[in-house]
């Protein structure tokens, strides 16, 4: 059954947790990018993000500035673009603000000023590489930034009724039009992005040629002979460096994406892709696309996929590599891959509701993406291993990515803003609806606002509390469907007190309840919250004789700052792990969990002929989406079983 996410502004989140990151992201996190893109922060990787746009925006009304006055990546503006789109969910999330307005409204000034006649907008080429648009698909991120500027512009527009930037998108929009679709018929983009834009920007305008126009790159992908094989041949130019033979894994167009099966390449890349592919299989209908579709999301979430959410396994190209090859300690795990990976969950929820979807979003959600950001929200990381120990890591040559500490900015920063529009615009994410239902795809506190005229209020203390409660406003016939996790190996869920029979009611991991609900009707859900150990498939080496915990969605892991040295630990999983009290002061309030395990006596030698002296000891567990706001620390997600 298809079904649309709901809009930001039909959700309204309440004090609890989505609604604490929320204020956090508006009060914190989206003052503190601001002042980084402007450099006005110091200490922090300088970014120049904005300044490259008032140069494009000299340049472009004729004032002389030198090339080498760009500073940064070639994907500079995608770091605003996020940065807008973070905000203008923020305004529908805590309130319209005419400061923050401003900020941004002086930022689509800037780069409605450095648009060209013909509509294309981009500092890197207006400012450095005037004369060379469109020619070099494969690294350029043109078409990623504009991607990102239309989804900021759909959501500013969405939450003040501002048009400028919105205009300024289409008018990209158009021109990429008449380039892919009239002169370079063949050419696609090196980073995907677009097509998922191009689709929101087709529904918040009503334009189907910008549909049609993710479609064509959609269909263009991978067709022989390869687009950027042949556009390397005649170019002359690189970003970064030539290659003879090029790694088409890395773009997603080795074959044609319908006849794509691995999940393979730039994990970022690929996940956008797959969002864009699910995105135009609902539109079209397009049955071939939505199986190609299920069948990366197999390849990724059966085989290629972290316990937290986490995906790309090396930082060789941020890329997937292959199946069960699932390191802890050189992992890559970008934040942006798991929040792409939540677009395409989402997406492939709007085309058919499995609770398989629901599962994995929240998994990416509450372990991978919330770890990309320090609790206070003015640290980040992109990269997000599931074990560090520090002196290695971060530094050894294999551990250059793995940081056991969040920086302030990065010189690539995609990974910071993303975080930010990810959590302001949680809404969308936990609510779908079509004609009929009314899904509950995450567990969120706050209101939901259905287009039928009821409300539902959502009183819960997830992630932490396993009780959702939802009380019914105003009256009417309709399905309310609310996803029962997999992990949750007992479920109660009630209507007015009246226990509902879980085994008729779900299907496909969703309780369905149609009724004529009433003014004040309550659905009260209860979920399994015992902490458990979970193990790994024998054929992820990494994780081979070792146990994870999780309690609910959330998965846990070991600190140096709750249990000295973490190496030497290992647990006793034939005593369940137990849940601590809520503490409200630790790390913004969790429930830590213990474990009964084993520590290992410091050894005398690199190796010896008798095993290490284990000492009976406690192991305290937090949620992993809180290490590294402690120090420096030891951190174990796998420990070994004994
Ligand atoms: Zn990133």
């Amino acid at each position: 059954m298809k079904s649309d996410r709901i809009s930001a502004r039909q959700f309204q989140a309440d004090g609890s947790f989505a609604g604490r990151l929320q204020k956090l992201v508006r009060e914190v996190v989206v003052p503190y990018q601001y002042g980084i893109l402007n450099d006005s922060v110091s200490g922090a990787e300088k970014s120049h993000a904005v300044e490259n746009i008032r140069l494009a925006a000299r340049k472009n009304t004729g004032e002389d500035v030198p090339p080498e006055a760009f500073y940064g990546m070639i994907f500079q503006d995608s770091d605003v673009a996020k940065w807008i789109e973070a905000a203008a969910y923020t305004l529908i999330a805590t309130g319209r603000d005419e400061a923050l307005e401003s900020e941004v409204d002086g930022i689509v000034d800037l780069y409605a000023a450095s648009q060209h006649e013909d509509g294309y907008v981009n500092s890197y080429f207006t400012v450095k590489a005037p004369g060379r648009e469109w020619t070099n698909l494969r690294e350029a991120h043109e078409l990623y930034c504009g991607g990102h500027m239309i989804e900021a512009a759909a959501a500013y527009y969405e939450a003040t009724g501002k048009r400028k930037l919105l205009d300024v998108m289409c008018r990209f929009a158009d021109c990429a039009y008449d380039e892919f679709m009239h002169r370079n018929t063949r050419g696609v983009p090196g980073h995907p992005e677009i097509e998922l834009a191009l689709m929101k920007l087709s529904r918040a305008t009503g334009e189907k040629r910008y549909a049609a126009l993710a479609k064509h790159f959609i269909d263009q992908r991978g067709q022989a002979p390869n687009y950027f094989v042949e556009e390397e041949k005649g170019r002359g130019w690189n970003v970064w460096q030539g290659s003879a033979e090029l790694d088409t894994d890395y773009t997603q167009s080795t074959l044609p994406v319908r006849e794509q099966k691995d999940a393979v390449g730039h994990a970022v890349r690929a996940v956008y892709l797959y969002t864009g592919m699910a995105d135009v299989a609902k539109e079209t209908g397009d049955e071939t696309l939505l199986s190609a579709c299920r069948a990366l999301w197999e390849s990724i979430t059966r085989r290629r996929m972290y316990v937290t959410g986490g995906i790309g396994s090396t930082g060789i190209g941020e890329a997937f590599t292959v199946d069960y090859h699932l390191p802890n300690d050189t992992v890559y795990a970008e934040t942006c891959a798991s929040i792409g990976l939540m677009f395409f969950a989402k997406k492939m929820l709007e085309n058919e509701h499995r609770g398989e979807y629901g599962d994995v979003m929240e998994r990416a959600f509450y372990n991978t993406v919330l770890a990309g950001m320090q609790l206070d929200g003015t640290k980040f990381f992109y990269v997000n291993p599931l074990e560090v120990v520090p002196g290695i890591s971060g530094v050894a040559v294999t551990h250059r990515d793995d940081l056991p500490e969040r920086p302030g900015w990065y010189a690539c920063a995609c990974c910071p803003p993303n975080v930010a529009r990810c959590v302001a615009s949680l809404g969308v994410y936990a609510y779908s609806e079509n004609e009929t239902t009314l899904f509950a795809d995450l567990f969120v506190g706050g209101t939901v606002e259905t287009k039928k005229g009821l409300s539902l209020c959502c009183e819960t203390q997830f992630p932490h509390g396993g009780a959702v409660k939802y009380t019914v406003s105003g009256a009417g016939e309709m399905t309310f469907a609310v996803r029962i996790p997999a992990w949750s190996k007992k479920a109660a869920l009630n209507v007015n007190g009246e226990a509902v029979d879980l085994a008729t009611a779900v299907k496909d991991g969703y309780a369905y309840l149609t009724r004529d609900w009433r003014d004040g009707d309550k659905v009260e859900l209860s979920l399994d919250m015992a902490p458990r150990f979970v193990y790994a498939d024998p054929k992820v080496a990494a994780d081979s004789g070792k146990a994870a915990v999780q309690m609910g969605a959330l998965v846990y892991c070991a600190e140096g700052a709750d249990n000295g040295e973490v190496l030497p630990l290992s647990v006793d999983t034939s005593v369940p792990p137990q849940a601590l009290p809520f503490d409200a002061a630790l790390l913004g309030g969790v429930v830590p969990v213990e474990a009964r395990g084993f520590r290992a006596e410091p050894a005398a030698a690199l190796y010896s002929d008798e095993p290490p002296k284990q000492t009976p000891c406690a192991i305290r567990m937090i949620p992993y989406y809180a290490w590294a706001n402690r120090g420096l620390h030891e951190m174990r997600v796998w420990l070994p079983a004994r």
